[in-house]
């Protein structure tokens, strides 16, 4: 078979394994392929290495290389550290130069970025985002991340946003000291799952749906979204990752925690039409996270970061 375009390719680098695609765009994946993301740093990323250089025989040079990686990374252009991973928990890893690594081994365009900005320009290009400029893709599962799109790019000063660490009103009444090993309380600390789990001593999956636990979660995650509409100003907040996607029953809830909390300062049903279309469900489902990679290599393609 033969294809017009030159495929892009994708690495997802998340913190228990590497998924990597070739493709255009998710009508179009061509390969995908998972390796575990090891502690040995190196020898994940050469068996990574392997898989691109065997996908480029059989599909040919690559539009560009994307990376959507785990944080902390350093995405500032002029920084000598620049495509590297920080400060990282995850064992073996830091100081890691992803970026550097591809580029070493590659002569196509290599691009890099966080998985949830990943995710947010794949949402605009192919998801639940399209045809917006400003929005917010959240991820709630092991942790708590954002990636914010603004005037229709990546948002990012020196150093791309954390809001998953923010600091939130609580919920009345609850003062549950939360678990974020750095802030207690913060939203992370308060709604990702093993935040839940700590909480309840019971995983989050085996929680019923009238738990009171979940009301603290939209809580929280309510209050993020009040921040985001007032700083970022979002047409639309996408909110994603294990703990949302399986617990649907959030959705009504934020948004009514939301509506509250902002008490008609401004009116977010007239930026989305309605509170149904303001906070939603990402549209890529599982495959996000690749294809947040290749979103990132089809922007590197194109017009560079
Ligand atoms: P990651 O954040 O590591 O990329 P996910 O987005 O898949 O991965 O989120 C993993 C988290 O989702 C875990 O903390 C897990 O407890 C939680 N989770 C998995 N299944 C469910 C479920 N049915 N309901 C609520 N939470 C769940
Ligand atoms: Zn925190």
């Amino acid at each position: 078979m033969t294809h017009a375009n030159p495929p892009l390719c994708g690495v997802e680098l998340g913190g228990t394994k590497c998924v990597c695609m070739v493709g255009t765009g998710p009508d179009d994946v061509r390969e995908r392929l998972t390796v575990r993301t090891e502690t040995d740093a190196t020898e994940t990323l050469r068996r990574v290495e392997g898989i691109l250089r065997s996908w480029r025989t059989r599909h040919g040079a690559f539009g560009g290389i994307g990376l959507a990686c785990f944080g902390p990374l350093e995405l500032r252009h002029d920084s000598p550290n620049f495509g590297k991973i920080g400060r990282t928990p995850k064992q073996g890893w830091e100081n890691t130069d992803v970026a550097g690594f591809f580029a070493r081994g590659f002569t196509e365009p290599v691009g890099i970025m966080t998985d949830v900005i990943g995710a947010a320009l794949a949402e605009g290009r192919w998801g639940a985002a399209q045809g917006l400029t400003d929005y917010a893709y959240i991820t709630v599962g092991t942790g708590v991340g954002v990636g914010l799109i603004a005037a229709g790019r990546p948002l990012c000063g020196w150093h791309h946003p954390e809001l998953g660490h923010i600091r939130v009103a609580r919920a009345p009444g609850d003062n549950w000291p939360g678990n974020c090993r750095f802030h207690g309380a913060c939203v992370e600390g308060l709604a990702s799952g093993p935040a839940i789990e700590a909480r309840t001593g019971t995983p989050p999956a085996s929680l019923p749906v009238d738990s009171p636990v979940w009301d603290t979660v939209a809580y929280a995650l309510a209050q993020l979204a009040h921040n985001l509409v007032l700083t970022l100003a979002p047409q639309r907040i996408l909110i994603g990752g294990g703990v949302a996607r399986e617990q649907a029953h959030l959705f009504p809830r934020i948004r009514q925690y939301l509506l509250r909390s902002i008490n008609n300062y401004v009116d977010i049903e007239h930026a989305a039409g309605r509170l149904e279309e303001y906070i939603v469900a990402p549209g890529l489902g599982a495959l996000a996270g690749p294809l947040g990679a290749l979103a990132v290599a089809a922007t590197v393609g194109s017009s560079g970061l």
